[in-house]
Formats: C-alpha cells, sequence, structure tokens
C-alpha cells in the first residue's frame, strides 16, 4: 500500500528500528526492494534522487513506483530525495509522490527555512510528507560540488520549529556516495541535537555506515536511514559480470535477472541491521 513517510515514522519513532530508504532508478530494483521488505514484513521507502529523474520523465517513474506502492503487502512511501527547488517538489506532488525531500542545505539558514515553509505549506496541502535539510551532508564524489557542513543542534530545532517538516536530515558524520562502510558517526553531536529536536531525523549516505553503526542508529531518534549506492553497485557490479561471462547473449531481461536477485539479498541484509532483524526475534 502507498503510504506517507508521516504515516510510517510514527511507528518508527519508538526508538526500536529505523525505516530504511532505498534509492532506485526503475522497475527493476524498485520490485526488489518490495519484495526485500515483503518478506521480512516491514515499510520501506523507495527514493529517486535527482539522476533518476533526469533519465525518466518523473511522471513515468513516478506511475511505475506508486503503481508498485499500491500492489505491494507491505507500506510504501514513494518519495522524491533531494529536490532542489520547490517547482521539483510540486512536479513530484502532480506525480502522486506521497513523500518530497526539499533540500536547501547549500542555502544561508534563513532562505533555507524560507523555502523549505514554502515547499511544507504546498506539501501538507496536498497530504504529501517532506523531509528537509540541515546542515549539509557532502560527498566523496569529487566530481559534485556541495558544501559539507556538521548540523549544529540548536539551528537544527530553530529549523524544524520554523519550517514544520515531518522529518529532518541532519550531518554527523555521513558522506554520500561511500563505497566503503568507513563512516565516523559523531553520537555526541546526534544526542545534542535529540535532545533539541523532537522530529524524527534523517540519516543520508548510510552505505558509507558500519553496520553496527546501522543498529545502533536505529535505537536513536532516526526515523528514516537513506542508502542508495550500496544498492547501486549490487546491480552494476552483477550486471557487468552477467555480461562479460555470457558474450553470445544479447538479451537485457536475461541481464538483469541475477542483478535483481543481489539487489533483493542487499537490501534485506541492510534493512535487518536497521533493527528490524531485533524486532522479528521479539516477535517469534
Ligand atoms: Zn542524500
Amino acid at each position: 500500500m502507498l503510504v506517507t513517510l508521516k504515516e510510517i515514522l510514527k511507528e518508527a519513532s519508538n526508538k526500536e528500528y529505523a525505516i530504511p530508504g532505498f534509492n532506485v532508478f526503475g522497475y527493476e530494483d524498485a520490485a526488489m526492494v518490495i519484495e526485500a521488505a515483503q518478506e521480512l514484513n516491514t515499510p520501506v521507502v523507495l527514493m529517486t534522487n535527482r539522476d533518476a529523474i533526469a533519465h525518466m520523465p518523473i511522471k513515468i517513474l513516478g506511475d511505475i513506483l506508486t503503481g508498485l506502492a499500491k500492489e505491494a503487502k507491505v507500506p510504501v512511501v514513494v518519495h522524491l530525495d533531494h529536490g532542489k527547488s520547490v517547482e521539483e517538489v510540486v512536479s513530484a506532488i502532480k506525480a502522486g509522490f506521497s513523500s518530497v525531500m526539499y533540500d536547501g542545505s547549500q542555502l544561508p539558514l534563513e532562505e533555507n527555512i524560507r523555502r523549505t515553509r514554502k515547499a511544507a505549506e504546498i506539501s501538507h496541502y496536498f497530504g504529501v510528507s517532506i523531509e528537509g535539510e540541515i546542515g549539509s551532508v557532502g560527498y566523496s564524489d569529487p566530481n559534485i560540488e556541495a558544501k559539507a557542513i556538521y548540523t549544529v543542534p540548536g539551528e537544527a530545532k530553530r529549523f524544524v520549529e520554523e519550517t514544520g517538516i515531518d522529518a529532518v536530515a541532519v550531518a554527523i558524520g555521513t558522506l554520500h556516495r561511500m563505497k566503503a562502510q568507513k563512516a565516523n558517526i559523531q553520537y555526541d553531536r546526534l544526542r545534542e541535537i535529540e535532545e533539541l529536536v523532537d522530529t524524527p531525523l534523517v540519516i543520508h549516505g548510510s552505505t558509507g555506515v558500519k553496520d553496527e553503526d546501522l543498529t545502533r542508529l536505529s535505537r536513536h531518534r532516526v526515523g528514516k536511514v537513506n542508502i542508495g549506492t550500496a544498492l547501486r553497485m549490487a546491480f552494476g557490479d552483477t550486471l557487468r559480470d552477467e555480461i562479460n561471462s555470457r558474450p553470445e547473449e544479447f538479451d537485457r531481461i536475461k541481464f538483469f535477472k541475477k542483478p535483481m536477485i543481489e539487489v533483493k539479498n542487499v537490501a534485506k541484509e541492510k534493512i535487518m541491521t536497521l533493527g528490524w532483524g531485533r524486532k522479528q526475534v521479539l516477535e517469534v
């Protein structure tokens, strides 16, 4: 079923587990993320980043992802990741997304607050959840120009109070596009933010987070944990092996089968580390 982020964050805010948000690029990975969530009976967030909406018109992508979400046996959020303008947020809402992110994290604080509040008013009018970002999670990819800024706890408090957003991304030591699990999480900064901010927190760049830290974060007031690179590597690396090992084959559907299974396996592993493994043990 298609749900908003706000609906499933209520369940996750009990500090037992975090909702996995996976960046997907089309049918193949989105369907496998949903299968992973269904097999573990967990909610999940399908997220589209800028590369995805540059590749496929957002309306078509929205139709595919919301179509999959509506057929799913578990709650599924269809979320715009890193919307950079209010116009992008509106186009996602028109395309049927149930949740959006407005990312003004590179702007001065006042301007970030002003534009995020505007995006929040529009989103809420249409019953869509919204995430903002304060501080800025940087990129380990040198081709992407974005300043990394750790979140200042007092600014986070002001940001959520003045914007009315449903979830807030914070920068506490992660970086986007890390291939290895080497991020150093600043738990002191996280605790300070938690003391001041009631809104569920979001961690971006979580492919770079160690398994033990993913589990530890799920016990904090972290509502959503974003994972993109791990699934892209699973799909791309397996696809490369498939193509190299079968030079006579040309049918892409046959090439996609193994990469899809790998995406599902990695999604399941990540979901389990976010506290859901513990929940399932308790329920048995
Ligand atoms: Zn991000």
